[in-house]
């Protein structure tokens, strides 16, 4: 989730870096860093801030010579963005200096150990645990840094990519791979190493991808090896010809970054329960609700106030904390929460949510509910951000960067924190039994892969795309679970496409939209086979009797629907209360193709922001 750059070679390192953190910027701009080895000396930069800030620190303070240097752009995980805590992180002897994307999930653990062993710690972050990790290896197994660093990550649990160099041998930079990404670009006698090419794209077409498990030691004068960090085997490197421009890089050769993003789900979801979701010990370990667990488990009741997609995954939450913890939840928007005088206690327990942290309705009604006495807890995205320091306790969702204003995987990570707090909340207050909660830790595990599964319906919902492009209305409709999918997924229509879209409860189209449907009138029904599928099948029949045209979302293997509607996108079967993660992916990827058939500009559709920071 942040951005990583290195080289060594017969260049000025300084300048290739800072470049290359620029482009690297759209991965995590809260903090940015650098250290360049001069030929006897490191010398260290960083500040909270853009690269750009960064550059005035280090060009002002520090010498920029050297031909060995690593640099980073911070999206925080652990400890806010300040300048202590921006990498690169240097280990108590000041010998070894780190760069590292990701997050060492039990560095609590070791760091409590090597504490015992005479090691402090400036920063909060875990990957100053990892570079004194490296360095206590270091010196009791008397090895040098590359099996270090290997023996080091046989001990963590996490994700990471990392850049690691030794004062004392400045002639290698030792890096590794898992679950963040790492290529290295291999010039003439020279390397580069970064999180994606766009680094050093103008300087050498060849690059080596490491994959996960894997990790290098780059050297000058050597060919570079690769090796298994888990059982030593060499691996012979696969060096690629990169045909891709630098634009095309940035986007992970994707057109657009909601693209991107949206295929980024899977990892995004993972990234939100790892360390969290202990499925074996049958426990979701969560700091801000550890510590305020009477707050939660005593309240009269839980207001959740957002708004946009952040308001639908408050209402998918809706349900899911009724259905499985009983507590009362009411869902409001967090404009009209803060005008309306609402009646709000110390027994209270408001929940805001917003992608950015930074949303000033949402900011204003957690101002109200802190002076009403409630207890106020966060969902953002955005490490360190107004939200975050306004609430009282709250929950990070881990997604990584979201570019693309029309907000994807900012919902689905949304989501699955929410269920995490659900399911904790209704497992302390023994309203599931042990097999059941169980069974729901298991298939939070399953849902990574079968995102993945939703997303290979990519092609044909291109073709529908390509039928209903032209549409000025359209129609969603779900009910349970699935009725704030529906919303969204016609937010998200409006929002890229500028074609008309509303979202109902399927029953309720009865009541009203039913009038609008002609043979003109697409209508996309979330159908999946748990909760109200019959009812949901004659909402489809009424449809059909007045000449709608069906876009069913349905489970796997479904007959009913598919002899009704004229289209079926499938997603995989899985608990009701987790099928909003896998129905909103067919919706995210129909608007997406339709606003890139109508020419519009997906990522910065008009008139909107990213995070609307005014009222
Ligand atoms: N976990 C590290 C931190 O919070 C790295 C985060 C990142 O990937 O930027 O500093």
């Amino acid at each position: 989730m942040c951005g990583i750059v290195g080289y060594i070679g017969h260049r000025d390192a300084y300048p290739i870096i800072i470049k290359g953190l620029q482009r690297l910027e759209y991965r995590g701009y809260d903090s940015a860093g650098v250290a360049l080895y001069d030929g006897t000396d490191i010398n260290l930069a960083k500040t909270k801030g853009k690269v750009e800030e960064l550059k005035g620190k280090a060009e002002s303070s520090i010498s920029l010579n050297g031909n060995l240097g690593i640099g980073h752009t911070r999206w925080a995980t652990h400890g806010v963005p300040n300048d202590v805590n921006s990498h690169p992180h240097y280990s108590n002897s000041g010998n070894l200096v780190i760069i590292h994307n990701g997050i060492i999930e039990n560095y609590e653990s070791i760091k409590k150990e090597l504490i015992k062993r005479g090691y402090s710690f400036s920063s909060d972050t875990d990957t100053e645990v990892l570079v004194n990790l490296i360095e206590e290896v270091q010196k009791t197994e008397d090895v040098k840094l590359g099996k270090a660093v290997q023996i080091a990550l046989n001990q963590v649990v996490g994700a990471y990519a990392i850049a690691v160099f030794d004062r004392k041998k400045p002639d290698e930079i030792v890096v590794a791979k898992l679950g963040s990404p790492l290529a290295i670009g291999v010039g003439d006698d020279e390397f580069f190493i970064a999180s994606d090419a766009s680094p050093f794209i103008e300087f050498t077409n060849n690059a080596v991808y490491l994959e996960d498990e894997e990790m290098a030691i780059v050297r000058l004068g050597k060919e570079i090896k690769l090796r298994k960090i888990k059982d030593d085997a060499i691996a012979y490197p696969n060096i690629m010809e990169l045909q891709m421009n630098l634009e095309e890089i940035e986007k992970g050769g994707y057109d657009h970054f909601m693209l991107k993003e949206i295929y980024e789900q899977p990892r995004a979801i993972l990234d939100t329960y790892r360390g969290r979701l202990l499925a074996d010990k049958g426990i979701i370990k969560m700091a801000g609700i550890d510590q305020h667990l009477e707050k939660f488990t005593n309240a009269n009741r839980i207001v959740i106030v957002a708004c946009g997609t952040s308001w639908h995954a408050g209402l998918v939450a809706e349900y899911i904390f009724e259905n499985l913890a009983r507590i009362p939840v009411e869902v409001e928007y967090a404009s009209e929460f803060r005008y309306r005088n609402p009646v709000i206690t110390d027994k209270d327990v408001l929940i805001a949510i917003s992608q950015s942290g930074e949303t000033a309705d949402t900011l204003a009604a957690i101002k109200l509910a802190k002076e009403k006495g409630a207890f106020v807890f966060g969902v953002c995205n955005v490490v360190g951000s107004s939200i975050a320091r306004e609430t009282h306790a709250g929950a990070y969702t881990h997604a990584g960067p979201e570019i693309g204003v029309a907000s994807t995987k900012a919902f689905t990570t949304q989501i699955t924190v929410l269920t995490l707090i659900a399911l904790k909340l209704a497992k302390e207050k023994g309203k599931l039994s042990k097999t059941e909660f169980h069974e729901y830790l298991s298939e939070l595990e399953n849902i990574p892969g079968k995102v993945e599964k939703a997303l290979e319906s990519n092609p044909l919902i291109e073709i529908i795309a390509d039928v209903y492009k032209d549409s000025t209305n359209c129609l969603y409709l779900g009910r349970g679970y699935n009725f704030p999918v529906a919303l969204e997924g016609a937010l998200k229509l409006k929002e890229i496409s500028y074609i008309h879209a509303e979202g109902y409860p399927a029953a309720e189209m009865k009541h009203g939209p039913i009038a609008l449907i002609d043979e003109q009138m697409p209508v996309i029904v979330i159908a999946t086979k748990k909760g109200h599928y019959e009812k949901v099948v004659s909402n489809i029949q009424e449809i059909k009797s007045r000449s709608g045209k069906i876009i069913a979302i349905v489970t796997e293997g479904d007959k009913q629907v598919k002899d009704l509607a004229d289209h079926v996108v499938e997603v995989p079967e899985t608990i009701e209360s987790l099928t909003p993660l896998l129905t909103t992916i067919p919706l995210q990827l129909l608007s997406y193709h339709i606003a890139v058939m109508r020419d519009c500009n997906v990522d910065q559709p008009r008139n909107l922001a990213k995070s609307v920071t005014v009222e």
